[in-house]
């Protein structure tokens, strides 16, 4: 159970997966150089390591080295050693001229231009020096940390333990994937999206079956979410008779946080605290609750899970075609994103309209308090997980 302690969210418990099953999850302590990174000074190119003096001139070549031999003979004055990338640099040597650079035959090798010390040479700790960190704890874990964890000896990561997060749809209308609804009723698809967004943010979902929109029904299952880490609810937040969520919410106890915002799809959005666990109501519009799980709950599930930096991942496109919408709310429309950043609006008939959603691949950001653009105006995008 991950507690809260004065609003402040307490790190999950620690498990050790293997580096192959590591990506993406979120890094419990941080991770340190073990030794100096290179750990010896290493030729960044092929060629021959030289007295930078030595250039421009003719030098004798004394040997060879690659990569994976140790440390060779201190060079003098006047001499070159053949060298190639990745192989230590003898001591005494301070440049690398590229074999392509140099004119080489028998035992000499002339170097036609002056050389700067250091040139092509790694130095050793160049890239990190032992003891310092690599990887912050609270770091989402990406291949190129993956690649560091086992640059540095570790064969597995200790990781937070994914948060646990019950999936609560509400409504009288909705019914089971498997079952054929009357023309009155919908197949409950939320509990599934919601489902795979829990699943790319990091959590663990766990769907509750669908609970009627009554009192003693809601309560029920409300008290059942709350086992969880996070408990979101899908309908039933908005101002109809039959929205039960929030009442229900606080006859629990709960205390909300905000309960409205002024977006759209979306604006019924409420998070509120309940003993001492978070609990998002969505609206229950499937457009509604996909743009208010990635604005807001994801959020609060990646605090929960342990990682530190919660990105919105948004980048700018450039209108195809003009664009219009109304003042006042900030709106998250379904629209795709082509080649060279440019975007086209999706047309929709609104939040329920699931076929736009699944032809969009980002929402485009339209802030209250624009209203037009032309074709090649700019605006931000949110990437569709
Ligand atoms: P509500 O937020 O409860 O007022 O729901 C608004 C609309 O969203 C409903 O009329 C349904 O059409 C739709 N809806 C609610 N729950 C779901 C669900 N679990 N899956 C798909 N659509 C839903
Ligand atoms: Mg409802």
């Amino acid at each position: 159970m991950i507690e809260t302690v004065g609003g402040v969210v307490r790190p999950p418990p620690v498990e050790t997966v293997p580096l192959a099953q590591a990506h993406s999850r979120i890094l419990a302590a941080d991770i340190k150089a073990d030794r100096d990174y290179p750990p010896i000074a290493r030729s960044l190119r092929d060629g021959f390591a030289i007295h930078a003096a030595d250039a421009p001139g003719t030098v004798s070549i004394i040997g060879e080295t690659r990569a994976g031999e140790g440390r060779q003979p201190a060079l003098a004055r006047g001499y070159a050693v053949e060298i190639m990338t990745g192989a230590p640099v003898p001591s005494g040597a301070d440049a690398v001229v590229m074999v392509e650079h140099v004119e080489h035959s028998g035992e000499k090798v002339t170097i036609p231009q002056a050389a700067r010390v250091g040139q092509f040479i790694n130095r050793q700790g160049a890239e990190a020096q032992a003891g310092t960190t690599l990887i912050p704890e609270g770091a989402r874990l990406d291949a190129s940390h993956i690649g560091t964890l086992a640059m540095t000896g570790h064969t597995g990561a200790a990781v937070y333990r994914k948060p646990s997060v019950a999936i609560l749809s509400t409504g009288d209308e909705l019914v089971d994937v498997g079952s054929t609804p009357a023309p009155h009723q919908i197949r409950n698809s939320n509990s599934y999206s919601l489902a795979a967004l829990v699943i790319a943010a990091g959590g663990k979902a766990v769907i509750l079956p669908v609970a009627r929109d009554t009192e003693p029904e809601l309560l029920s299952s409300l008290e059942q979410g709350l086992r969880y880490d996070l408990l979101l609810i899908s309908g039933g937040v908005s101002a109809g008779k039959y929205d039960l969520v929030k009442p229900c919410l606080r006859q629990l106890g709960a205390e909300f946080l905000f309960e409205r915002v002024k977006i759209q799809p979306g604006r019924p959005v409420a998070f509120g605290r309940i003993r001492d666990k978070f609990v998002f109501g969505l609206p229950g519009n499937p457009g509604s609750s996909m743009v208010t799980f990635l604005l807001f709950a994801k959020a609060a599930l990646e605090l929960l899970s342990g990682r530190r930096e919660p990105l919105l991942p948004i980048v700018e496109a450039r209108f195809e075609a003009p664009f219009e919408h109304r003042l006042g709310l900030t709106r998250f429309l379904p629209a795709r994103l082509g080649e060279n950043g440019s975007l086209r609006h999706e047309p929709w008939q609104g939040s329920s309209d699931l076929p736009a959603l699944a032809r969009a691949n980002v929402f485009l950001i339209a802030d209250h308090n624009r209203e037009s653009w032309v074709a090649g105006d700019s605006i931000r995008v949110l990437l569709k997980p």
